[in-house]
């Protein structure tokens, strides 16, 4: 069943968001060579807790910190700790709050100083991607609609999106019904009604889509070790359209 929020707790979810954007503005300023992840991740909680916040990943199902840092050929759900960023890098950073009980959930990949044009080309079509999907996120359209305007951006730009991760909608629950896959043909699934708030998360590949973990058990890579990029936002269904809460 797809939870619908009334208009306070979408009140609530909006607070939850406007913590998490702030503190992905903290984050941002700290991203530079030399910078390890498990500094963003200090920043980050910090943030989050003097802000009336609680990491919503840290302990979810045993993951260790408030943000997962994700590096070049790393997909999502990558461990902050000692390694230090290098001037070249992208880094995913995906977090989530918990503020009144309710949660929001996004991703900003960053560039680490001067990128190759490969790497800044593979953000931007990715970014695109999320927005295309964000503009189906309205009333009357079917929920694939906006997993085919995602895999429809990334190939036409010879990009592969990932298929084994998905993004899902959110509340009082971190990951509630439905799942949204980043491809799929349109006019299928539920149809969209406002009330309903879902995390849409694209994750493009420059090679193929195939996927797998590292042995931590959390890390996702490309298996052709090729780079991978992540961008997510929480967003409201509205009667006036999609609502990105998390921007
Ligand atoms: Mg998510």
């Amino acid at each position: 069943m797809i939870v619908i929020k009334t208009e306070p707790e979408l009140e609530l979810m909006r607070a939850s968001a406007r913590i998490l954007k702030e503190t992905f503005d903290e984050v941002e300023k700290n991203v530079r060579p030399g910078v390890t992840t498990g500094e963003l991740d200090a920043i980050a909680e910090d943030y989050i807790r003097s802000n009336d916040g609680i990491p919503a990943f840290k302990g979810y199902q045993g993951f260790p910190a408030t943000i997962c840092s994700s590096i070049n050929e790393q997909v999502v759900h990558g461990i902050p700790g000692p390694r230090k960023l290098e001037e070249g890098d992208i880094v995913g950073v995906d977090m989530g709050v918990i503020h009144k009980e309710f949660y929001s959930d996004a991703t900003r990949t960053y560039a680490v100083g001067e990128v190759s044009d490969e790497a800044r080309r593979l953000m931007r079509v990715t970014k695109e991607a999320l927005d295309l999907g964000i503009d189906k996120a309205r009333p009357g359209n079917h929920l694939s609609d906006i997993s085919h305007a995602v895999q429809k951006h990334a190939e036409s730009h010879g990009y592969s999106v990932v298929k084994v991760l998905v993004g899902h909608g959110i509340g009082r629950r971190m990951h509630e019904e439905p799942q949204i896959p980043n491809f799929g043909p349109p006019g299928q699934g539920p149809i969209l009604k406002p009330g309903m708030v879902l995390a849409l998360e694209p994750m493009v590949n420059v090679g193929g889509s195939n996927v797998l973990t590292l042995d931590d058990n959390w890390t996702f890579v490309t298996v052709d070790g090729k780079l991978s990029c992540h961008f997510e936002d929480t967003v409201a269904v509205t009667d006036d359209g999609p609502e990105i809460l998390t921007r």
